[in-house]
């Protein structure tokens, strides 16, 4: 998927914390939460030579390059999703959650597409969500249908979120 949708997806995993945890929409902790998921829903592929975060990231991407890390794989495991826990536990559970769930966004959707990733890295069996004829590939119209409806859950979320009770 492109960065932009990942992007997306990333702020809609944010607004799902925010609407969680009761916090203020109009608030800092928000405003910074959505900007972590605008950041943490593209950020597996630094794996990607070439890509937007590999540029940002330019050590960690150089480092993984190092490795002979392959695209979708070591950054798109559960391994390390695990691994980011652990080091994101310092945080309080708010921006945990928001970069933890931002970040699980991009392996989640990124398995529409055809070429799978490897969920269970170190086995290299990549996994998919939808049959060949159906996923989705990268830059495609069915991207860009994809994207929209994401868009449209990102701006109906915060509509939902502050109409006054009682009215739904
Ligand atoms: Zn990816």
């Amino acid at each position: 998927m492109l960065q932009k949708t990942h992007s997306i997806a990333g702020i809609v995993a944010v607004e799902t914390v925010i609407m969680h945890y009761h916090q203020p929409l109009l608030s800092w902790e928000s405003g910074a939460a959505l900007l972590i998921g605008c950041l943490a829903g593209p950020l597996a592929d630094v794996d990607k030579k070439g890509s937007t975060m590999a540029k940002i990231f330019l050590p960690i991407s150089f480092i993984l390059q190092l490795l002979r890390v392959k695209h979708r794989t070591f950054t798109h495991s559960l391994f390390f999703l695990a691994g980011l826990a652990a080091l994101l536990t310092p945080l309080p559970l708010f921006f945990f959650w928001s970069f933890l769930l931002a970040y699980a966004s991009h392996p989640l959707i990124d398995m529409f597409n055809e070429q799978g990733i490897a969920l269970f890295w170190p086995w290299k069996k990549k996994f998919r969500l939808l049959p060949s004829i159906f996923s989705i590939k990268t830059g495609s119209n069915a991207e860009d249908s994809f994207r929209l409806v994401l868009l449209v859950v990102m701006v109906m979320l915060p509509i939902f979120y502050m109409l006054p009770e009682g009215i739904l």
